[in-house]
């Protein structure tokens, strides 16, 4: 199969180089020349663990190219995918369909045999028809039908993802173009992946309610984690207690400072507003975003609280900034919502992240960035731990102890363990678990 990749961000690119790993020729394309030129160069823009080697591979095989030009791209491809972004458009919470609208446009202009074209962007219902009518409107003898592909991988775990998929959702209106989407999936069928073909429709919601379920059961343990600090139980067990029933499950029951990311807070949002617009309010989805956006912005209380009430003049060391460990994504990190709140209570921030300090910059001022995790620690009031990072999991308490101004640790992941931590003399606070009497 020859494969088209419109947009090589996350998504794309990985896609694109599983693809062509499945044995495809893989032609992603991106408008922004500055990654083209890198991706040619051998270097990989985003970091996502095992992508380098993955499109060196491939590259080499002779399957994967880059290029900025659509045209070549779409010229003979089976399958078009669109795998641009989609954030949510300002002032209403929707999701700004512009690049995928603008792709589609492209994309009627370069067809020429027959050619599926698939949105891997996460859009709303509705979307996958309209791309079809701007296809329609701009080239009326066009061959093409549209399909919905919705992408589920995790970031830091993509290609994991994309290779080994709990199951894969396509959205089709045609004999034509399920068989063009099964032939593209026919190394998974091989291996058993479940295949749920469906309407155009059902795949764009199945996107959107997979991750509005999703937030809902970090929202859920995160409130639960509230109430066991007031009562003096400990979340770990309530979630491995109801985790184990197998109609709950244990995944997705972690407590923390809310949700973050690329994915998340934008699709809850985008997801919301579908509900509202076809008069079938998504009451849960809409409570989770408020519960969610007031939590993060009580964590940075949180810390105050344990400093006394007050972090003016403290220095306060940061470990971890990005949304969640493996990527490099600051999107709608948490970490922005807390850091900016406690250098507005007067605190400096020394901050330390294994992969995210570079586009931590971008978002974040007056942040000074250590070199290392105990570098962050240097001279510190308290340390508050962002984002689960391993690496921060294997760091030695003593001489974060030593290098420490005060040995207090505010741990909004639960990595360290209460009693140990406690027990070398740091004064420690986790989310949802007992305190001292
Ligand atoms: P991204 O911002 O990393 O990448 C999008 C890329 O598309 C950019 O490089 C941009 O330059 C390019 N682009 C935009 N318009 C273009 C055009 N007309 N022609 C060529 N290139 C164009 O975004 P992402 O994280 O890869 O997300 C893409 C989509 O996948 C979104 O809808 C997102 O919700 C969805 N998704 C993301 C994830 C994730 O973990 N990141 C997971 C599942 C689904």
């Amino acid at each position: 199969m020859r494969i088209a990749m419109i947009g090589s961000g996350y998504v794309g690119l990985v896609s694109g180089a599983c693809f062509a790993q499945f044995g495809h020729d893989v032609f992603c394309v991106d408008k922004d020349a500055d990654k083209i030129a890198r991706l040619r160069r051998g270097e990989i823009p985003i970091y996502e663990p095992g992508l380098d080697r993955l499109v060196a591979d491939n590259v080499r095989a002779g399957r994967l190219e880059f290029g900025t030009s659509l045209a070549d791209a779409v010229g003979n491809a089976d399958a078009v995918f669109i795998a641009v972004g989609t954030p949510t458009r300002r002032g209403d919470g929707y999701a700004d369909l512009t690049y995928v609208y603008a792709a589609a446009a492209e994309i009627a202009k370069a067809i020429t045999g027959y050619t599926v074209v698939v949105t891997k962007s996460t859009v709303p219902v509705g979307t996958g028809r309209e791309v079809a009518r701007i296809i329609r409107e701009a080239q009326p003898s066009g061959q093409f039908d549209v399909a919905s592909n919705p992408e589920f991988l995790r970031e830091g775990a993509a290609i994991e993802d994309f290779m080994k998929p709990d199951r894969v959702v396509i959205g089709v209106e045609s004999e034509r173009a399920r068989d063009v989407m099964a032939a593209i999936y026919r190394p998974l069928n091989l291996i058993q992946t479940p295949m749920v073909f469906t309407n155009i429709e059902t795949a764009e919601i199945t996107k959107y309610a997979g991750n509005a379920f999703l937030a809902t059961k970090i929202t859920f343990i995160n409130e639960i984690a509230d109430l066991c600090e007031k009562v003096g139980a400990d979340v770990h067990d309530v979630a491995r207690g109801i985790g184990l029933d197998g109609r709950i499950g244990r995944k997705f029951l972690h407590p923390g400072p809310g949700f973050g990311g690329s994915c998340f807070p934008k699709d809850t949002l985008a997801f919301a507003h579908t509900g509202r617009e076809v008069g079938a309010a998504q009451t849960i989805v809409e409570q989770v975003i408020e519960v969610n956006n007031a939590r993060k912005k009580k964590m940075a209380r949180k810390v105050i609280d344990f400093c006394g009430g007050s972090v003016a003049g403290l220095t306060v060391g940061v470990l971890g900034l990005t949304f969640k460990p493996n990527t490099d994504d600051m999107r709608d990190a948490p970490s922005l919502d807390i850091v900016p709140a406690l250098q507005a209570a007067g605190a400096k921030i020394v901050a330390f992240d294994p992969e995210g300090m570079t586009e931590a910059a971008k978002l974040l001022s007056g942040v000074t960035f250590a070199k290392t995790a105990y570098e962050a620690a240097t001279q510190a009031d308290v340390l508050v731990v962002i984002t689960e990072w391993h690496e921060f999991r294997g760091l030695d308490p003593r001489r974060i102890k030593e290098a420490m101004r005060q040995p207090r640790i505010v741990d909004l992941r639960n990595i360290f363990d209460p009693e140990e931590m406690r027990g070398l003399g740091f004064s420690y606070e986790g989310v949802g678990r007992p305190r001292p009497r």
